[in-house]
């Protein structure tokens, strides 16, 4: 179980207000996508859930715990980027289990856990690989498996799937949204994909200038889109 608030969260880099009070309830498996344009502080926001940024003000709650001073690996969410470096001189067992090897877990516990998550994601015949030897939707999948074997409550994605061909995009949203249902975890997911937003969204968040211009479902902001703004980036016709 795992829910997630964010009250009145500002940020400042110098003199610059990058986020400047969000508000927003995240419930319980909920799978929420933020929307927006290029600097408008997604990614920041992403940092800040994750412990990896400190809020300028505000407060982080998750399941009603407040997060602020938490760091990131005690936060229960893992995070997957758009570059998803992973270690190229390491097989992808090894870098799915790194995490776990940092942490202590015996050898034998890893394996288990690395083979559960390499089911899920169909990557059993590529345990032995190092990286140079997959695809890229197949390096998508490490990263994700590595976030996976830390068994989050929360999982933050941002732009995950921005490098990869339009073909393997869509095979890589089926993917996640079955993700989703098996792993029963909280997801927040950044994309500027108006179509991922869509069809994956429970619910979506368009920001702009570092504000939340409206919060609804995906049907809630095409039909009733508040502005001309949030009509655009939908791409509802009003
Ligand atoms: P998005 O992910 O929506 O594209 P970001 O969160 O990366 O936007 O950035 C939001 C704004 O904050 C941008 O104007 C960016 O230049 C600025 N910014 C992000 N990180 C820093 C930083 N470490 N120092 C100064 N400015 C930053
Ligand atoms: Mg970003």
């Amino acid at each position: 179980m795992a829910t997630l608030q964010l009250k009145h969260i500002t940020k400042s880099f110098g003199e610059t207000d990058v986020i400047k009070g969000v508000d927003l309830e995240v419930k319980d498996r909920e799978f929420v996508v933020f929307v927006g344009p290029s600097g408008c502080g997604k990614s920041t926001l992403m940092r800040m859930i994750a412990g990896l940024e400190s809020a300028t003000s505000g407060d982080i709650l998750i399941d009603g715990q407040r997060m602020n001073e938490v760091g990131p690996a005690d936060r229960g969410l893992a995070m997957v980027f758009q570059s998803y470096a992973l270690y190229p001189h390491m097989t992808v067992e090894d870098n799915m289990g790194f995490s776990m090897r940092l942490a202590g877990v015996p050898k034998e516990k890893r394996r288990e856990k690395v083979l559960e998550a390499a089911r899920i994601l169909e990557l059993e015949p590529l345990l032995d690989r190092k990286p140079k030897a997959l695809s890229g939707g197949q390096r998508q999948r490490v990263a994700i498996g590595r976030a996976i074997v830390r068994k989050p409550s929360i999982f933050l994605f941002d732009e995950p799937l921005s490098n990869l061909d339009a073909a393997l995009r869509v095979q890589m949203r089926i993917e996640l949204a079955r993700l989703h249902e098996e792993l029963d975890a909280t997801m927040i997911y950044v994309t500027h994909d108006q179509i991922e937003a869509m069809t994956m969204a429970d619910k979506i968040v368009v920001l702009q200038g570092g504000e939340i211009e409206q919060v609804g479902s995906p049907m809630e902001l095409y039909h009733h889109p508040r502005n001309r703004f949030v009509a655009g980036f939908i791409g509802s016709p009003k």
